[in-house]
């Protein structure tokens, strides 16, 4: 399969962890006879300095022509002082809204030889593999109108949807329930927002659709709480923007590893922006020290949800899993009698893993 791939380094680590998401990739081009293209657009600080703005035309051009793109990060703090629309994050916002990536998806999995990093108890965060899908587009981030009343001593925020944003949302929760365990948990405040009464009524009227997929309703404060004391009771939950984004960054902790979590963000077609759901980590940039898991699960989610090569998916994923388990670890993360890697060194390890992988079925099947 030929796909063309715009990858946007960005800031801070962005580019060494955008470097390892590559050549992820082209070993799973080789690997699988595919082609793939890439193109390096620029987003961020870095475009800022050289391009004058943090998201130029041309990068949303590119994007919108390639198949998939890839983000690593933007951000730090020589651009902290710039006004609101120079700063990086403005980049970020502009190409998921001008790219109409409406559906975030953050897989969170915690790794057995990595249990003990976790601020919850081990036995509680054990066997924690789930999703949350968060509205990126609609609700009360993009409400109008915000505004002060009453001399500046009165605000305005509003929440707002119609049922084509909540149908389309919940539709990838189903969705994304029946490619995993059949259970989607959806959480709102049904007992306070009509919003959310809204949002729970088109979750009723959509599950006939999917006898497959078992459906709970959840307030958005009890979710909170089971998250942290029964993580592994959930597969895929499926929320508004605002609960979504508190709900995954509260998850992205419970693993104990920031630098490992991957993210998709959809639009209503297969087209998707992938990134790792951790920053630019100045403190660390240029120095080999990035975790590139993040960045490496990030291409294994574009490889499933975008180009439908779940085969492919799996092989990275599994390596990924292979070389923790074997005690291969970047020096943000530690595991007891593991082996200290800089993110040159791990990438190339999940690739042999990767490749390994691909021998052993190939002996495995001479005997079928
Ligand atoms: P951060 O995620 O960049 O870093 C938090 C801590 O985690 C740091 O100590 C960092 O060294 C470490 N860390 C993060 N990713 C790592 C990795 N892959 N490997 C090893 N260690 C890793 O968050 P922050 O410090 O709050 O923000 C730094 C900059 O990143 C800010 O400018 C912020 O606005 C930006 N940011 C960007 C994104 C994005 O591009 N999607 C997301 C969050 C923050």
């Amino acid at each position: 399969m030929k796909k063309h791939i715009v990858m946007m380094p960005g800031d801070g680590i962005g580019p060494e962890v955008t470097a390892s998401a590559q050549q992820v990739l082209e070993a799973v081009a080789e690997e699988f006879s595919h082609r793939f293209t890439f193109e390096e657009q620029p987003i961020g600080g870095t475009a800022v300095d050289n391009h004058g703005s943090p998201l130029p035309a041309s990068t949303t051009e590119a994007c919108k022509a390639a198949d998939a793109v890839f983000l690593g990060a933007v951000g730090g703090p020589k651009w902290d002082q710039n006004p609101a629309h120079l700063r990086p994050e403005r980049g970020l916002l502009d190409i998921r809204k001008n790219l109409e990536l409406f559906a975030n998806l953050r897989p969170v999995k915690g790794f057995s030889s990595l249990l003990h990093a976790s601020p919850l108890k081990e036995e509680v965060v054990q066997n924690s593999d789930f999703m949350i899908i968060r509205e990126l587009t609609g609700g009360l981030y993009f409400g109008e109108p915000k505004e002060r009343r009453n001399n500046g001593n009165s605000v305005v925020d509003t929440l707002a949807y119609d049922r084509h944003e909540i149908e389309r949302i919940v539709r990838r929760g189903f969705e994304a329930a029946r490619l995993r365990r059949g259970h989607l948990t959806s959480v709102d405040k049904a007992n306070v927002l009509e919003s959310s009464r809204l949002w729970r009524e088109i979750v009723e009227e959509m599950k006939s659709e999917y006898p497959d997929v078992t459906v709970e309703h959840e307030l958005v404060d009890a979710a909170a709480m089971k998250l942290i004391t029964n993580p592994s009771h959930f597969d895929v939950i499926v929320t508004e923007n605002m609960f979504g984004d508190i709900l995954s960054d509260e998850a992205s902790v419970i693993t104990g590893s920031l630098g490992m979590l991957p993210s998709a963000s959809l639009n209503e077609e297969a087209f998707g922006l992938y990134e790792p759901v951790h920053g630019s980590a100045p403190d660390i940039a240029g120095q080999g020290k990035a975790n590139p898991i993040a960045s490496i699960l990030s291409t294994a989610l574009m490889l499933r949800h975008s180009f439908g090569m779940d085969q492919e998916a799996q092989r990275i994923e599994s390596a990924v899993s292979q070389a923790v388990e074997q005690g291969y670890h970047t020096a943000d993360v530690n595991i007891p009698d593991g082996q200290v890697v800089n993110t040159k060194e791990l990438t190339e390890r999940i690739i042999d893993l990767m490749k390994a992988d691909s021998t052993t079925t190939n002996i495995m099947n001479c005997y079928v």
